[in-house]
């Protein structure tokens, strides 16, 4: 397929948002359509660890903030997503994964697009019960080396201790992992980033997703409401 047949709308690929509450499977559906659908997922969240990986100033500003599970100012993670969007081709779609999560970072994203010609095509909001995020983010942890994901209870690796994908032996938790900053950051998206709903649901784009479905069938799910973009 070509890229322009990929990106649906003539020559401008689809933005979307992928909403959730941590946990409910954001960056795992996003990794999927990059690789399906050629897209580029703009995570503030591992935007933001990269700064802390790289000890820049705004790294170091924002990791006590992460640590306890609160959330950064509107204004740097805006700043962040403008800088990223101005590096993206108007054909390539973009996933905003985390983003936006209070009312002011919806409103700076109507403006970050609409001065680079985008337009907000889907909302897709990720269902889920809260218990049983706790449960899979509290487990869940990574190979150092790939990235491919595990999980205490849910997922081990095949042989204890060894990637699958890799064989590596080093593996990596989210420091905000812990039960206290899960609950936080669970507070933080009902009290800021569930009430933006309906902004974008007056605009009719907003799409549930059952996200306590299998990871392929929530796949499926979105791959109908995005169509053959
Ligand atoms: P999750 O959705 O699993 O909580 P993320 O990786 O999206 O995790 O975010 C991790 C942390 O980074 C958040 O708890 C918050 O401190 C910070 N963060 C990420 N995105 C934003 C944002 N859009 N606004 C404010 N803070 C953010």
């Amino acid at each position: 397929m070509s890229t322009e047949a990929q990106a649906g709308k003539g020559s401008h690929g689809l933005n979307i948002i992928l909403l959730g509450p941590p946990g409910a499977g954001k960056g795992t559906q996003a990794a999927r359509l990059v690789e399906e659908r050629g897209m580029v997922q703009l995570s503030t969240g591992d935007m933001l660890r990269a700064a802390v990986k790289a000890d820049t100033p705004l790294g170091r500003e924002a990791r006590l903030v992460m640590d306890r599970g609160e959330l950064i100012s509107d204004e740097i993670v805006s700043g962040l997503i403008g800088e990223a969007l101005d590096r993206i081709p108007l054909s390539t779609g973009v996933i905003f994964d985390g983003y936006p999560r209070t009312a002011e970072q919806a409103v700076s994203l109507d403006r970050l697009l609409a001065e680079r010609g985008r337009t907000l095509d889907h909302v897709i909001e990720l269902a889920v019960d809260e218990d049983a995020l706790v449960d899979r983010i509290t487990g869940r942890f990574s190979c150092a080396q790939c990235g491919a994901g595990y999980h205490d209870r849910h997922k081990l690796p095949a042989r204890s201790g060894v990637c699958d994908a890799c064989g590596s032996t080093d593996f990596k938790r989210r420091p905000d992992d812990n039960e206290d900053t899960v609950r936080t950051r669970m507070a933080e998206y009902r009290g800021k980033t569930a009430p933006i709903l309906p902004i974008f649901d007056a605009r009719g784009i907003v799409r549930r997703v059952d996200g306590m479905a299998s990871m392929e069938h929530v796949a499926e799910a979105i791959s109908d409401i995005l169509g053959q973009h």
